[in-house]
């Protein structure tokens, strides 16, 4: 299993346009940069690739990547950074299965697999698979499974990639706060690499309207607001997981410049193979 980090930023990406701050500016001055999110999956034995998400920036991670174009995607959740790419389908694709979860959102009385079709009904190679969380399915040689997050007001989406033969297995948190459901927690454990959603360090929950949450005995918040880790909840989920190995992605240019390049943060074109 070969995994390309093609974008771990937050919807603005870093640097962010028409911004000069500190982080923006280190970003440019180092040539590294945190484009909207999306992770490339290659199975090397079935010479298939899945796509973890339709970042905006779908053509340039491409470009600049040079990875091979998907066989399948996922959508974890409708949010723009996620879904929005998935016009580039046109005239690129003769064909391309999206699996998203078939479960209705209160918040918007659809599926993400419905306002996938409904969003993009006038993309012909699409072909949307609604898929139960929590139940395994075969694509592109892996086993994946859906686990619920927690990203309100919207449903999103973790996944557990594994392949069957090797055993090699990765795990994605989705856009989520700390507060994982215990069955998806069970799903995610043991992988050989985590990608945790770590938008910001937990200092920065002063400046969130809502604050933090899930705090640790020692009252550091590990959710920033409501939607999202903190670096510090991330890598307390990545320890309860027992992960290998662990990369925060998802990351905003507000991590002041001389955090945002620590690690284990990570930058768009970091590969694995596990
Ligand atoms: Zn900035
Ligand atoms: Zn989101
Ligand atoms: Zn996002």
């Amino acid at each position: 299993m070969r995994v390309t980090l093609l974008g771990a930023g937050d919807t603005t990406g870093t640097p962010t346009v028409g911004c000069d701050c500190d982080t923006c500016e280190a970003a440019r001055e180092r040539g590294v940069e945190r484009t909207r999110f999306s992770v490339h999956v290659e199975n090397e034995r079935v010479d298939e690739s899945l796509l973890i998400d339709f970042s905006p920036d779908f053509r340039y991670q491409f470009l600049r990547e040079d990875v091979p174009l998907p066989d399948a995607a996922v959508i974890t959740h409708i949010h723009f950074d996620h879904l929005d790419g998935l016009g580039n389908v046109f005239r690129v694709f003769d064909s391309l299965s999206v699996y998203a979860a078939d479960e209705t959102d209160p918040q918007t009385g659809k599926s993400v697999a419905e306002t996938v079709r409904d969003d993009y009904h006038y993309l012909d190679p699409l072909e949307v698979r609604p898929t139960t969380p929590l139940e395994t399915i075969h694509v592109c040689g892996f086993d994946v499974t859906l686990v619920p997050v927690e990203h309100p007001p919207l449903v999103c989406y973790g996944l557990a990639i594994e392949d069957p033969v090797t055993g090699a297995k990765l795990s994605i948190t989705g856009d989520t706060s700390y507060n994982v459901p215990e069955a998806s927690r069970e799903v995610l454990a043991d992988p050989d690499l985590l990608l945790a959603d770590a938008i910001v360090p937990a200092h920065l929950c002063e400046y969130h309207p809502a604050g933090g949450r899930h705090e640790t005995d020692d009252g550091v918040p590990r959710t920033f607001g409501t939607k999202h880790m903190t670096r510090e909840g991330a890598l307390d989920l990545a320890a309860e997981l027992n992960a290998e190995r662990t990369r925060l992605v998802h990351l905003a240019h507000y991590y002041p410049a001389d955090e945002a390049f620590e690690e284990p943060l990570a930058v768009d074109g970091e590969q694995y193979e596990l």
